[in-house]
């Protein structure tokens, strides 16, 4: 994160927040707090897909994503705990702002910022790699239940907190395969973004005889 913002500046700094959740997720708030699971960061094998997970979240900031949102939180917001921190952001945050095209804006934005932040860019996909894995488990088993999953499963039904937190989840990775971009096609859009501007090959220089 410090490297993070070292080249956002004059930017004001972002903070990260880890949050102890099992499924590996980062999620943004208004505000100067980006959120992300341990579950995320064990996952990654180095600093980069952690940054490029960080940097996604940063660019819904920079790019003034959230700015609509902050009429919709009450101030006194850190006081929450994770679950229900985690709870406000995927209930407003992804029904209402996330969009299929700002996914990619925030994206482009974190592959750039990671580059200039030092980090390799293709390493930095591998948070990609992470979250397919996950939704892969999670696609599984929406395989055998369909979208009745849905329809059956209403999380105001569930008085543990925790149950309740899982079941958000799986219906947040529900919804989000449809509204946003698959995980598929952001890996090839910033593939395709590291080919455009990638530096020129080196020219071969003979060796003097
Ligand atoms: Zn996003």
């Amino acid at each position: 994160m410090a490297a993070l913002n070292e080249v956002r500046l004059p930017l004001p700094a972002m903070i990260g927040e880890v949050l102890w959740m099992s499924a590996p997720i980062a999620f943004t708030l208004p505000g100067r707090y980006v959120y992300i699971s341990r579950s995320l960061i064990e996952f990654c094998r180095s600093d980069a897909p952690v940054a490029f997970a960080l940097a996604h979240e940063i660019g819904h900031h920079d790019l003034g994503h959230l700015e609509r949102a902050d009429r919709w939180l009450a101030p006194g917001i850190l006081t929450h705990t994770p679950e229900k921190l985690a709870l406000l952001a995927l209930d407003v945050l992804s029904r209402r702002l996330y969009s299929r095209e700002l996914e990619l804006a925030a994206d482009a934005y974190a592959l750039d910022l990671c580059q200039q932040a030092g980090f390799d860019r293709k390493e930095c996909l591998r948070c990609l790699d992470i979250l397919t894995h996950y939704a892969l488990d999670h696609h599984d088993l929406d395989g055998v239940y369909g979208s009745d999953y849905e329809l059956e499963v209403d999380p105001e039904q569930v008085s543990n907190s925790i149950d309740r937190v899982y079941i958000e989840l799986r219906l947040w990775f529900a919804r989000h395969r449809r509204s946003h971009p698959s995980l598929h096609e952001r890996r090839q859009v910033l593939l395709r973004r590291i080919a455009e501007t990638a530096p020129p090959p080196r020219a071969f220089t003979p060796r003097p005889s």
